[in-house]
């Protein structure tokens, strides 16, 4: 009998990494996944999946411990999945998300140097490192021109892993990754506070849950956010997953684009998620220019063309039904509470 490979990832309790370790469950693995330790111990995107997978305490800004989890595991598969993952926390929070986000990263590829590596390293690489590049289609030949802190932290941890893979050989690679959602996207992002919001306000729920600057999210039948007008190429998070486990599956380690190729804007997004809940969104929308960005990024779609001829990767879901999906999910969420 062959023995089950290893496959550590960190992050394991955000969107992402919970739906790989969903599917690496699904595929054989032994899961090892990462959690920082907090007052809270309610991990809801994780919590079907306790008793299945190992949970070690640990913290991007801990290299010891990342250091020793890697040598008593021994992963075949590292998915380097956690970071300061919200761009526009990032102006408030620049020196957190460079520790995390980018030297982090290191940490994590430092740890796999020493002590596992043949391990094969996955590294959550986003759009973000085109920033400002104004191309209708960005691809993997596309310079790198982040321009807010999380990007930047986000260029140089994927630089660092690039050269990882070229002084000491590294199996390393990244999925440069377009925005993604799903229903277990946090409240920090757009899309689940639209959906979230719309499913208040159907409901007419009277504590609706709180924002990041601590206030109700809909307080008089109104969601406020930020650039009504910003575009993204949003697709299932679901889906990208698969993408991450696919690449490491290569013989030789390779880059990949994970999007789209089609854009929507914020107002888009309200129009849709805001029917699906039988609402019209001017009667609840609200632009607040304390939720805008300092700059925003350009208008990018994302080619995928390389993932669908190497790794027979493309998406599936299409955004008006991904909309639809975290709709009815909150519907059915705030229904039960
Ligand atoms: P997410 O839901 O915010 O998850 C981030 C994870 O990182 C959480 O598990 C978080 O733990 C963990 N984490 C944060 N700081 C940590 C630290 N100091 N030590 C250990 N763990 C820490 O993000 P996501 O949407 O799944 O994104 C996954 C990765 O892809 C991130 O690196 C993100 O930057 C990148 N990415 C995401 C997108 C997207 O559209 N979703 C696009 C491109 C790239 P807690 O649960 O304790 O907070």
């Amino acid at each position: 009998m062959t023995q089950a490979k290893t496959a550590f990832v960190t992050g394991i309790t955000g969107q992402d990494g919970s739906f790989l370790a969903d599917l690496l469950l699904e595929k054989g693995y032994r899961v090892v996944g990462l959690v920082r330790r907090s007052t809270n111990y309610d991990y809801p995107n994780i919590r079907h999946l306790i008793g299945k997978v190992t949970l070690e305490y640990g913290d991007l800004i801990d290299s010891d411990c990342l250091n020793s989890l890697i040598a008593q595991y021994q992963p075949d598969e590292v998915y380097h999945i956690a970071a300061q993952s919200v761009p526009a926390d990032s102006w408030k929070q620049p020196i957190v998300t460079a520790e995390i986000t980018g030297v982090g990263t290191v940490r994590m590829l430092e740890a796999v140097r020493r002590h596992k590596p043949d391990a094969k390293f996955y590294q959550a690489t986003s759009r973000e490192i085109f920033g400002g590049v104004e191309q209708e289609v960005c691809d993997e030949n596309t310079p790198f021109f982040a321009n807010n802190p999380y990007g930047i932290a986000k260029q140089y941890a994927h630089l660092m892993m690039m050269n990882y893979r070229e002084s000491y050989g590294l199996f390393a690679c990244a999925g440069i990754l377009f925005n993604h959602e799903s229903e277990r996207r946090s409240l920090h992002f757009v899309t689940r506070k639209v959906t979230m919001a719309a499913a208040c306000i159907k409901l007419g729920i009277a504590h609706p849950p709180l924002n990041e600057l601590g206030e109700p999210l809909v307080a008089d039948g109104k969601l406020k956010i930020g650039n009504l007008d910003a575009v993204r190429d949003w697709g299932y998070a679901k889906e990208y997953v698969e993408a991450m486990w696919l690449m490491l599956q290569n013989d030789k380690p390779q880059d990949y684009v994970i999007a789209t190729n089609t854009c929507f804007t914020v107002r888009d997004l309200c129009r849709v998620a805001f029917e699906a809940a039988g609402l019209n969104w001017e009667d609840h929308v609200v632009s607040d220019q304390r939720f805008h960005r300092p700059t925003e990024i350009a208008a990018s779609r994302g080619d995928y063309g390389r993932a669908k001829r190497d790794l027979g990767w493309e998406p599936k879901t299409s955004f008006e039904d991904l909309i639809r999906l975290m709709v009815d999910y909150d519907l059915r969420l705030l229904s039960e509470r």
